[in-house]
């Protein structure tokens, strides 16, 4: 078996033919790849190799993206009342679990939610 039907880009002589079968897989992808493009479903073949990039990636972004995601939305301070230490949500409001002083997140510390000396002004437009 020593005539290749894909020309005289190799030589002949080389003995062994396993020695191709993983150039002859390639080209026959290739060919698939590009038959497939000829036939006007070059779409087809990119939506494949973006499937496959997409099942290949998408769970390792998954699995970092999370980990940044909890990382990010979990923040560990202190109650500025009762000066207990644990982990709450970043986005939304909590209470100390301790003295159970409504709080929220402000600069990576707990702040009361309604910090003393806080004056609330009702401003009002008149025209
Ligand atoms: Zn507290």
């Amino acid at each position: 078996m020593r005539y290749y039907t894909f020309g005289n880009n190799f030589p002949s002589g080389g003995g062994g033919g396993d020695r191709w079968s993983g150039v002859r897989f390639w080209l026959t992808t290739l060919l698939v790849v590009w038959s497939f493009s000829a036939i006007g479903l070059g779409w087809l073949v990119n939506s494949f190799f973006i499937l496959i990039g997409l099942i290949t990636v998408v769970p390792v972004i998954a699995f970092f993206g999370l980990q940044w995601w909890i990382k990010r939305s979990i923040v560990t301070s202190d109650c500025p009342v009762c000066d207990t230490t644990f982990n709450a949500s970043r986005s939304s409001q909590f209470q100390c679990p301790n003295c159970g002083e409504p709080l929220q997140e402000q600069q990576n510390k707990f702040v009361r939610l309604t910090p003393p000396g806080t004056i609330d002004v009702d401003v009002q437009v008149v025209e």
